[in-house]
């Protein structure tokens, strides 16, 4: 084999080989340009042709044809070998990988870039194409660049122009170009479409999308998987995006054809896209080889959410780490450049999350943080978090709002219990299902939560709200999650239309429930006086602690007993009035 590899090396051109992709300047013995694998702003990257090796004098990348091969194009050693023998046309004689028959590989191509020229030319004639592409702003520039067609409304143009370029309609038919077959003749496949060309990762034309121009359905037709095109193993956009995926070891995986478009044209020209067809093994394995991070940049959908969360999957098991942005609600990056502008878009993709961020909030958005699913359930997305911090984070966040636990703490340790014992099962391998469940809370509206309830719905009453204005900006008066919910945005809020949709419905669910006689004057303060009882409680129970610890803390005790005499002073009062 290592003849092979002399003799090759001999027949290539490193120079030649380079300058496809870079472009070189002599100097001296050696040729200069800007490095692939940086980003480069002075040439730093030199190849020496006698030696047949190229040099990074900023990044360091070095190596020969073959690493070359292997890292431009992301290809495996034996695959660059098989690559570069063909190109110089070696036989290799300790390695037979699986071959394509060269020239049938050629005359599909072949007949692929026919199609590709029909197309081109029909978008050229057609003023129906020509005027949908102004009206989603698609200039000429975007239409050369990402080699845009149109298939017109015949049912044998496509045909007539193989036919007369010599092509096998047999042939065509299995690239998914025409139907039908010898005996009763073919028609074309694509009519009255806007055609994208398919390229695959070394950029020969494999496949076409063709999107409808109207409303007609399907919206997209993509070519089904030929001789020349697997639709798992090819990325829209992969051959313009792969530079600088390389250089920044970053994708951004978006959902179709004009998403990429509008990415690239909006600077994010790492974007790509799986088409018709959710993301495969073979395409994370493809960007496995070019980068380290993939943002997944989908529609803010049911489906766009679902197919994000299995992309993570996917990607993670490849050892991709990723990040997920969804779109702005009911925009996609196409709309978005056009309404927003490219700021708008590349916003878009750095405002990206990570999958666990990403679920909680997923999952706080779908059931709300005060329904009893949400707490159910968030123990088990919440251990799965990676690091501690993450997980505290999340706790501590969380805690302070659980609707049945008043006390943040206690909050926090139901939580940590729970995760934990999540963990613990997933060691071991025991499914979810197989857990006990978590004790239930008891919502029964202790008296606590009912004297909160009954001072916030005095918010409601114009005339009577600067009776609750001052307790508002007690914070800590407020001991149940819904209630420190509440009052936040009452804070913020002078209007009830003011407020947060779900937290207006709770505040109205809360208002039917109190009784007319529960709205009195004497009950209302009646109920601060509870808050304010409950509240020298907690504060007394932490001067206790500080005590536990050390006895004969002076200032703690004095503290103590202050706080002591002051709840024991509302305690009869309160009684008195209740009386
Ligand atoms: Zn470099």
């Amino acid at each position: 084999m290592n003849d092979d590899r002399d003799e090759i090396r001999r027949r290539i051109d490193l120079v030649d080989l380079v300058s496809q992709r870079v472009r070189l300047k002599r100097s001296g013995k050696n040729y200069t340009g800007l490095c692939p694998f940086h980003d480069d702003k002075s040439p730093s990257f030199y190849v020496n042709p006698a030696l047949g090796r190229y040099t990074c004098f900023s990044c360091g990348e070095k190596g020969d044809v073959f690493t070359w091969t292997m890292k431009t194009q992301g290809l495996e050693f034996r695959e660059a070998l098989q690559l570069l023998a063909d190109q110089a046309g070696v036989k290799l004689t300790s390695y037979s990988g699986p071959t394509q028959d060269k020239s049938e590989r050629e005359g599909w191509l072949a007949t692929m870039q026919s199609a590709l020229i029909f197309y081109r030319n029909e978008l050229g004639k057609s003023s129906t194409a020509k005027t949908y592409c102004d009206n989603r702003d698609i200039p000429q520039s975007v239409i050369d660049e990402w080699e845009l067609g149109y298939a017109p409304s015949v049912r044998e143009g496509l045909v007539s122009q193989l036919k007369r370029d010599g092509h096998q309609l047999v042939e065509a038919e299995r690239l998914f170009l025409v139907q039908g077959d010898q005996q009763n003749g073919y028609t074309d496949k694509f009519f009255g479409r806007l055609m994208f060309p398919i390229r695959d990762d070394r950029g020969d034309l494999v496949g076409f999308g063709g999107r409808v121009l109207g409303d007609g359905t399907p919206k997209y037709i993509n070519s089904s998987d030929t001789p020349l095109y697997r639709k798992s193993r090819v990325l829209y956009g992969f051959h313009k995006a792969r530079d600088r995926m390389m250089k920044e070891r970053h994708a951004v995986l978006v959902e179709g054809y004009l998403d990429v478009i509008a990415c690239h044209r909006a600077g994010v020209k790492e974007a790509v896209a799986s088409l018709g067809t959710s993301l495969a093994e073979d395409h994370a394995k493809l960007l496995k080889r070019f980068c380290d991070k993939v943002t997944i940049l989908y529609d803010a959908d049911k489906a766009g959410e679902k197919a994000a969360m299995r992309a993570v999957e996917i990607l993670g098991e490849v050892g991709l780490q990723c990040r997920i942005a969804l779109m702005p609600q009911g925009e996609d990056p196409d709309t978005l450049l056009r309404q927003k502008g490219a700021e708008a878009v590349q916003e878009a993709v750095t405002k990206a999350e990570s999958p666990f961020d990403f679920e909680i909030r997923l999952l706080e958005s779908r059931l709300g943080i005060l329904s009893d699913e949400f707490w159910e359930q968030i123990p088990l997305v919440l251990a799965k978090a990676i690091t501690e911090l993450d997980l505290e984070r999340h706790i501590l966040r969380l805690a302070g709002q659980h609707p049945a636990i008043p006390n943040a703490q206690s909050a926090a340790a139901a939580l940590r219990r729970e995760v934990n014992k999540h963990r613990r099962a997933a060691q071991k391998g025991i499914k979810n299902e197989e857990l006990p469940a978590a004790p239930k809370i008891k919502r029964s509206a202790s008296s606590l939560q009912k004297a909160e309830q009954i001072l916030l719905v005095v918010w409601l009453e114009p005339e009577r709200r600067p009776l609750i204005k001052p307790l508002i900006e007690e914070q800590e008066l407020w001991q149940t999650g819904t209630a420190r919910l509440l009052v936040l945005a009452l804070k913020e809020a002078s209007e009830f239309d003011e407020l947060p949709e779900d937290l207006q419905a709770i505040l109205l669910e809360i208002d039917a429930s109190i009784p007319q006689q529960e709205r009195t004057d004497e009950v209302i303060k009646s109920a601060e006086m509870l808050l304010r009882i409950e509240l020298l409680t907690t504060q007394i129970r932490a001067e206790e602690e500080v005590l536990l610890a050390d006895p004969n803390n002076q200032v703690a005790a004095q503290k103590r007993k202050e706080l002591t005499a002051k709840r024991n002073s509302l305690k009869t009062h309160r009684t008195g009035r209740g009386n």
